[in-house]
C-alpha cells in the first residue's frame, strides 16, 4: 500500500502559496496533510461562533483546492498526531508556527514528544513578517510603543521573507481510517444567524486574492486619508483572511509595494505592522488577554450594567454612530477599525463597562477575532495598554459621526429607522425638534431608543474616575 511520508499539519496557514512549511513537506515525498479542531487545549479562548463559521467554509475551500484529500479529526493533536505517524511509520511531521500562549505551550510538549519517539519535526514561521524574537531593542529588550518598533525595530531588521510559490508538485495521501466528515466538526452555527455573514464574504485563498485586488485597485490610492472614513473603500477587510492564513502577510506586503501609491503604501504596510506590533506584545506579555499591562487598572472603579451591556451588544444604545457599528458587527461578522474605537470607547468610558466585556462580545461575533490583536486593541483602547491611548481621551459618538461619516451614508446602511432623518440630526436624533422627527416618521423610545446615557455626564464619570486612580497612584 502507498505511504505517505510527512505529516502536514495545517493550522493558521490555510492557503497552498507562500506556505514555508508546505513547500517542506512537498519536498519530502508523499504528504498527509491534515487539520485538527483542538477545543480541548483552546479552553478560554475557544473560537466564537463568527470564526468557526469562518473556519468551516475556509477548510471546505482548502480541501477542495486538496482534491478533497484533506483529512480532518476533532480531538487533542498529540495524540491524534501519534496514532497517524504509527499507523503510517511517518517520520517527519511538518507545521508553520502559531504565537498564542497555549498554542506555543501544546506545540512544545507535542514536539518533545514527538522526538521521544524518534519523529523529525519541522517548524517554520508562515504568519508574520517578523517573529517576535526578530524584533528587538539593542538591550534584547523588547518594543512597547508602536512607532521605534516599527521604525526602529522592524524595518531596521532583515527585510521580510518575499513570498514562495505554491510547491511545484504536491503528492498527497488521505486517511481512511479515522478522518471524519467537516460536518462533523459542527462549526457552523444552529440557528441561521450566519447568513448576512455568507454573503458579505469570499471565503478562502482565492477568496483572500480577491479582495486584495479590489483593494489595491480600488482602495488602495488615498488609503492613508480615506481608511477612516466607514462608507468609503479604503480598507482591504483582509483581517479574517490573514488571521486564518488564507493569504500570508508577506503577500499583502509585497503586492502593496509592487503597486506603489507613495505615502498610502507606506501606511498600508505600516497598518499590517500594527498586526505584528500585537503580536510582539502577546508573545512578551502573555498575560495580555486577561490582564491590565498597566497594573494601576487593576484599581479602577468599573460599573457593571446588563441591561447598558445588552443595549451595546445589540446596537440598540440610543446613540447612532455606536449601534451602526454594533449593527455592523453583528450583520457581517466585521467593523470598520473607526467604529471598532468609537464602539470600544463608549462601552469602557461613557458606559464604565470592564473592556473583558468587549473583548468577549468582540471575541464571539468577529471573523477575524485574533487573540493577539483583539487584546493588545482592546487594552488600547481602555487606557491600560502597553501603546495605549489615553484613558482621558474619550471619543464623542456624535463629532466622530459628523466628521468620519459626514453624509450619514454609513448610519442610514445600519440604522434604517433613521434614515429619513436629515443630515444634522442623523447623529444626535434626540436634539432633533419633535416636527423633524415626525416627519422623518422616528419616534425616540419607540421606532429608536433613546440614549441609554447623556454622553457629556458619562465622559466627566470616565475622568473622575481616571483621576481617582492617580490621586491615589501606588494604593
Ligand atoms: C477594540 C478593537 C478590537 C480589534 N480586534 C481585532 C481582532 O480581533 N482581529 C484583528 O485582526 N484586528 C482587530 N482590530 C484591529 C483593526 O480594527 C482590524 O485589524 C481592521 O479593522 C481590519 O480591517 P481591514 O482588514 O479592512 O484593515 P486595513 O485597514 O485594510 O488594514 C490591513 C491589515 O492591517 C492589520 N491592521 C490594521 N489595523 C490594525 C490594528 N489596529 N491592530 C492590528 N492589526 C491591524 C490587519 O491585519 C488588517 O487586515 C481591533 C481594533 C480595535 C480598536
Amino acid at each position: 500500500m502507498d505511504k505517505p511520508d510527512v505529516l502536514y499539519w495545517f493550522r493558521q496557514d490555510l492557503r497552498l502559496t507562500d506556505n514555508p512549511a508546505l513547500q517542506e513537506a512537498a519536498a519530502r515525498g508523499r504528504v498527509l496533510p491534515v487539520y485538527i479542531l483542538d477545543d480541548h487545549h483552546a479552553k478560554e479562548y475557544k473560537m466564537g461562533a463568527a470564526s468557526r463559521f469562518w473556519l468551516h467554509h475556509s477548510i471546505s475551500a482548502l480541501r477542495q483546492q486538496l482534491d478533497d484529500k484533506l483529512s480532518l479529526f476533532s480531538g487533542d493533536p498529540m495524540e491524534c498526531i501519534a496514532r497517524l505517524c504509527k499507523r503510517y511509520a511517518i517520520k517527519t511531521v511538518v507545521w508553520n508556527r502559531c504565537y498564542e500562549p497555549w498554542r506555543m505551550g501544546r506545540d512544545t510538549k507535542i514536539k518533545a514528544s514527538l522526538a521521544q519517539q524518534g519523529i523529525e519535526v519541522q517548524t517554520y514561521n508562515g504568519s508574520l513578517l517578523w517573529e517576535p524574537w526578530q524584533v528587538l531593542k539593542r538591550d534584547q529588550s523588547h518594543y512597547k510603543v508602536f512607532t521605534p518598533f516599527f521604525r526602529k525595530g522592524a524595518l531596521m531588521a532583515a527585510p521580510p521573507r518575499e513570498p514562495l510559490k505554491q510547491p511545484e508538485s504536491l503528492e498527497l495521501f488521505q486517511d481512511q481510517t479515522e478522518s471524519v466528515s467537516l460536518e462533523s466538526l459542527g462549526l457552523l452555527p444552529k440557528h441561521n444567524w450566519d447568513k448576512g455573514l455568507q454573503t458579505h464574504w469570499n471565503i478562502g485563498e482565492k477568496g483572500a486574492w480577491q479582495a486584495l485586488d479590489v483593494f489595491l485597485k480600488n482602495g488602495l490610492s488615498n488609503y492613508k486619508k480615506g481608511r477612516d472614513f466607514p462608507a468609503q473603500k479604503h480598507f482591504s477587510q483582509l483581517s479574517p483572511h490573514l488571521h486564518f492564513g488564507e493569504i500570508s502577510p508577506n503577500q499583502v506586503w509585497y503586492s502593496t509595494l509592487a503597486n506603489r501609491q507613495d505615502s498610502d503604501s507606506d501606511h498600508y504596510c505600516s497598518e499590517l505592522a500594527w498586526r505584528e506590533f500585537s503580536y510582539s506584545q502577546l508573545y512578551f506579555n502573555p498575560s495580555l488577554p486577561s490582564e491590565n499591562l498597566q497594573v494601576k487598572f487593576n484599581r479602577f472603579p468599573w460599573q457593571e450594567n446588563q441591561s447598558h451591556l445588552r443595549a451595546w451588544q445589540k446596537g440598540l444604545t440610543g446613540i447612532p454612530m455606536v449601534d451602526a457599528g454594533m449593527r455592523q458587527l453583528w450583520q457581517t461578522g466585521f467593523m470598520h477599525n473607526r467604529l471598532r474605537m468609537i464602539v470600544g470607547s463608549f462601552l469602557v468610558k461613557n458606559l464604565r463597562l470592564h473592556w473583558h466585556h468587549g473583548r468577549d462580545w468582540f471575541w464571539d461575533c468577529l471573523v477575524d477575532a485574533d487573540l493577539a490583536s483583539n487584546s493588545a486593541s482592546w487594552q488600547w483602547i481602555a487606557g491600560c495598554g502597553a501603546d495605549a491611548a489615553p484613558y482621558f481621551r474619550v471619543f464623542n459618538p456624535v463629532t466622530q459621526g459628523q466628521k468620519f461619516d459626514p453624509d450619514g451614508a454609513f448610519i442610514s446602511r445600519y440604522i434604517p429607522e433613521l434614515k429619513n432623518l436629515p443630515v444634522p440630526y442623523l447623529f444626535s436624533p434626540w436634539q432633533a425638534p419633535e416636527e423633524v422627527l415626525q416627519k422623518a416618521g422616528v419616534v425616540l423610545g419607540q421606532t429608536y431608543p433613546k440614549p441609554i446615557v447623556d454622553l457629556k455626564a458619562s465622559r466627566q464619570g470616565a475622568l473622575d474616575a481616571f483621576a481617582s486612580l492617580k490621586a491615589n497612584p501606588d494604593g
